[in-house]
């Protein structure tokens, strides 16, 4: 769940620079702390600079050198403190170590450690990984040891050691992510590519069980187990830059909202291939599960919709609540798994359980060559681009969108449902006016003393409010809670007393009336009735009126709330692009 960034070689001999402007495009996977080692041009000592904190605006003084290693930690082993933030040195301080993941072994390695003689400096799981190195390193190659000591760890993890001696980086992954960045003369790691992107975008996605050593002079990969050195082949990216820059905005969140104009048609031109060959599937009777953790869980269960409303049935399960049911997925099942990383460790899960039971897996993912991906046998790109801010905006609405044209494809009207992405598309850039953000603006200032928000909607937008709630909770920690319309008699609308803020999200279809009478309950009961609706409504106290788009509506209606939640954290005072307690990609279990 960390950030991790090494350079080797770096041509203006500033690695420290260059690592912490790395690191600062990594804070959103991490940010209870941050750490650099560099190798000085002197080579006689690992200098570390780190402390707790966000790394924001941080500056480091460590001197001049070409090599360094740096770390955003999301601290899961030992207190938040400058002593447990990485990188962690050995004994004799000759080796540097960063990691992400959990040593699942570390205290009985720890206590082996201990009886060897070893001084631990922290309360992390981490540091035992450099003493073994420490040891290991006594009768064979820093390669070896380094290899040899990854093999010894339980648990999903990415590991990057620097070596003072040698003045290598080695780095080994096993269910953490991990890319080398290939640039001219000069190389990177990253936990993902808009890290070095600035360098450059010819890039190796390391798989599981693979590690790399990099030199001055180049790097190598070899598989951790047998030690044989792997031909790998590098890839170009098109991402580019201003992809992962704020581009003007005072914060990704904002950016990213609003990058929604075009991606959201960008992903309308994708997956042709993979949507053909899913769609051959249903005509073989396979059945389609759709899975996925927090908003893309939401996702799945849109999904369900737009697969219902095609005549296909569908079952959803959060991918952390599959596993009681992993067995009745089985060799005819097409388990869609949702995951903007890729990475998501439940969803990971899941997918390996479901794939030995012989189901195809679909992968739904905006990241590039992410576990997920691999794990895949139907890759569905989204699209999005680098999604940096850690709640979810764009990366959701293209795999709504992907979620949407699988199911138009699967009864043969694919271009009928481009056709409306486009129209889509067009609407929000319209939506997407000064107007709508002062009237969301004055909205959310009124809101900002609230304890509780409620949501309503029903069929599409239900999931759509499941989203808009988890938008206002994470941009703002107000307690924002959404409800299937027809649940409220049922329990909930005890909770509406006089001024209980509501907003009641709707579109032009079947369920229009039921949920305008659910409004009206919410009314006599004295609650605030703020309409997310293309038309408005005698029940509604205010509307924010949204594009007219049938199933499709619910875009707009979700983008709402994704404005909404950035507007509140604001007038709140919370960091629309780190909410505390969050990381962007959730790689523990
Ligand atoms: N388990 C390690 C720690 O708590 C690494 C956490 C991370 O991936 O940031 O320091």
């Amino acid at each position: 769940m960390c950030g991790i960034f090494a350079v080797v070689n770096d041509k203006t001999n500033q690695a420290a620079q260059t690592t912490l402007e790395g690191l600062k495009k990594l804070e959103y996977r991490g940010y209870d702390s941050w750490g650099i080692a560099l190798i000085p041009n002197n080579k006689k000592t690992i200098k570390v600079d780190k402390h707790i904190g966000k790394i924001g605006q941080a500056k480091t003084y460590l001197p001049t050198g070409s090599i360094a290693i740096g770390h955003t930690r999301w601290a899961t082993h030992g207190g938040v403190t400058d002593k447990n933030a990485h990188p962690h040195l050995d004994c004799k301080k000759e080796i540097a170590v960063i990691h992400n993941g959990i040593v699942e072994n570390y205290k009985e390695l720890k206590s082996q450690l201990n009886k060897k003689g070893h001084t631990f400096r922290s309360d992390t799981d981490t540091e035992v990984i450099a003493h073994i190195i420490e040891e290991k390193i006594k009768t064979r190659s820093i390669n070896e040891a380094v290899f040899s000591t990854f093999n010894s760890l339980a648990g999903s993890n990415a590991i990057v050691v620097l070596d003072r001696k040698t003045g290598t980086v080695i780095a080994c992954r096993n269910g953490s992510p991990l890319v080398v960045g290939l640039g001219d003369g000069q190389f990177f790691l990253g936990s993902d590519v808009p890290a070095f992107l600035k360098y450059t975008n010819r890039v190796h996605f390391l798989n599981d069980g693979e590690g790399v050593t990099i030199r001055n002079n180049g790097i190598k990969i070899n598989n951790l187990k047998s030690g044989k050195t792997i031909t790998f082949s590098s890839q170009v990216l098109d991402w580019k830059l201003e992809d992962a820059e704020k581009g003007g905005y005072p914060h990704f969140l904002l950016k990213e909202i609003y990058d929604q104009k075009i991606t959201i048609e960008k992903t309308a031109s994708l997956n042709a291939d993979g949507f053909a060959k899913i769609s051959q599937m249903l005509n073989q009777n396979y059945k389609i599960v759709l899975t996925g953790c927090g908003s893309a869980s939401y996702c799945a269960l849109a999904g369900k919709y737009f697969f219902a409303a095609a005549g296909i049935d569908t079952q959803v399960y959060a991918a952390n609540e599959l596993m009681p049911f992993i067995n009745l997925l089985g060799k005819k099942t097409l388990l869609i798994a949702i995951s903007q990383s890729g990475e998501t460790a439940d969803t990971i899960i899941a997918v390996k359980a479901a794939k030995k039971n012989g189901a195809t897996i679909v992968a739904v993912v905006n990241a590039k060559g992410s576990t997920l991906e691999r794990l895949s046998d139907i890759v569905l790109s989204v699209g999005a681009g680098p999604e940096i801010a850690v709640v979810s905006t764009k990366a959701f609405t293209s795999q709504l969108a992907t979620l949407y044209l699988l199911s138009k494809s699967a009864v043969g009207k694919l271009e009928h449902g481009k056709m409306n992405i486009k129209k889509l598309s067009h609407d929000l850039k319209n939506l997407l006016s000064p107007t709508l953000i002062k009237r969301l603006i004055k909205i959310a200032t009124s809101l900002l003393d609230q304890e509780h928000i409620f949501i309503i909607g029903k069929h599409l937008n239900y999931p759509a409010g499941l989203e808009f709630a988890m938008k206002i909770k994470e941009t703002s920690y107000l307690h924002a809670e959404s409800f299937a319309a027809g649940e409220l008699k049922h329990g909930v609308i005890t909770l509406i007393q006089k001024g209980t803020p509501c907003f009641v999200l709707a579109s032009t279809d079947d369920a229009k009336d039921e949920v305008l009478s659910s409004a009206a309950q919410l009314k006599a009961r004295g609650g605030r009735i703020i309409g997310v609706a293309p038309f408005n409504s005698r029940e509604f106290d205010e509307v924010i009126k949204t594009p007219d788009l049938g199933d499709l509506t619910i875009f707009p209606n979700i983008i709402v709330g994704q404005l909404l939640g950035y507007y509140l954290g604001i007038g709140r005072g919370a960091d629309p692009d780190k909410p505390r307690n969050l990381a962007k990609s959730v790689t523990v279990k």
